[in-house]
């Protein structure tokens, strides 16, 4: 079922994404050569509950950290762990936070020291995807609009568009409806309306789009080892487009 969100809800639920939002920019300053994942999460961890939130995805379906850590060619859903960071690593941190019963749900990837050129490719055009695709949203427009847009734009810059992992609706539960995937038919899916919240957030590779799972159960890594790049944010449709949650 996808929910509406009156202004109230969407309100606290920008409150929610601001703390995520914030937690993104106090973790920046760590991300050097020779912090653990472990470490990271648990900066993350303080930090969230300091502003009065929990971390959404503590205990989600039994993940055992704080937030997601991914390093290079991990996709998505890395465990904190004892991995420390090297220079010229990229790591994508997926953060949520839940504020007054609300969540807000934010990936974005960094890079470690000097990364080469493939890397600040990577992460320049998975960026610009996840903007290409915000640009689809807008009442009148559907789901398939928003896939659409980020695959046409992965498919020029020749990256590889993980299918399997997919954007979501956002509110009391940190997954809702709609899925959102970062591929797809304009003009198909759910119609987009005012006062829904979703999460867009393209999963681009720089080699092929295939994707196998840890036997952790958790870490997706890319088929080929090559690295992978997360960009995600909560937005709420609003009258004549979006608003982001996970932002200032
Ligand atoms: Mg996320
Ligand atoms: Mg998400």
């Amino acid at each position: 079922m996808i929910t509406i969100k009156s202004n109230r809800e969407i309100e606290l639920m920008k409150q929610a994404g601001n703390i995520v939002y914030q937690t993104h920019q106090y973790l920046k300053s760590f991300l050097k050569e020779g912090i653990t994942t472990e470490e990271i999460d648990q900066l993350a961890e303080k930090f969230i509950r300091s502003k009065g939130a929990t971390p959404s995805f503590k205990g989600y379906d039994g993940f055992p950290g704080s937030v997601c850590t991914s390093i290079n060619h991990q996709v998505v859903h890395g465990i904190p762990g004892k991995t420390k960071l090297k220079n010229g690593d990229i790591i994508s941190i997926d953060i949520g936070a839940c504020y007054k019963g609300f969540h807000g749900d934010s990936a974005w990837t960094y890079a470690v020291g000097e990364v080469d050129d493939e890397k600040k490719y990577l992460m320049e055009h998975t960026e610009k995807a996840l903007f290409e695709g915000l640009k689809q949203v807008k009442p009148g427009n559907r789901v398939g609009d928003i896939g659409y847009a980020i695959e046409q734009y992965a498919l020029k810059h020749h990256l590889g568009v993980v299918k399997e992992l997919v954007g979501h609706g956002v509110g009391t539960d940190v997954h809702e409806d709609p899925e959102v995937p970062n591929y797809g038919k304009a003009g198909t899916g759910p119609l987009l309306k005012k006062g829904m919240v979703i999460a867009v957030e393209p999963m681009l590779n720089l080699g092929t789009a295939d994707i196998y799972m840890l036997d952790d159960d958790w870490t997706v890594e890319t088929a080929d080892g090559k690295p992978s790049a997360h960009y995600e944010h909560t937005v709420a449709v609003t009258e004549d487009g979006y608003q982001i949650l996970t932002g200032e």
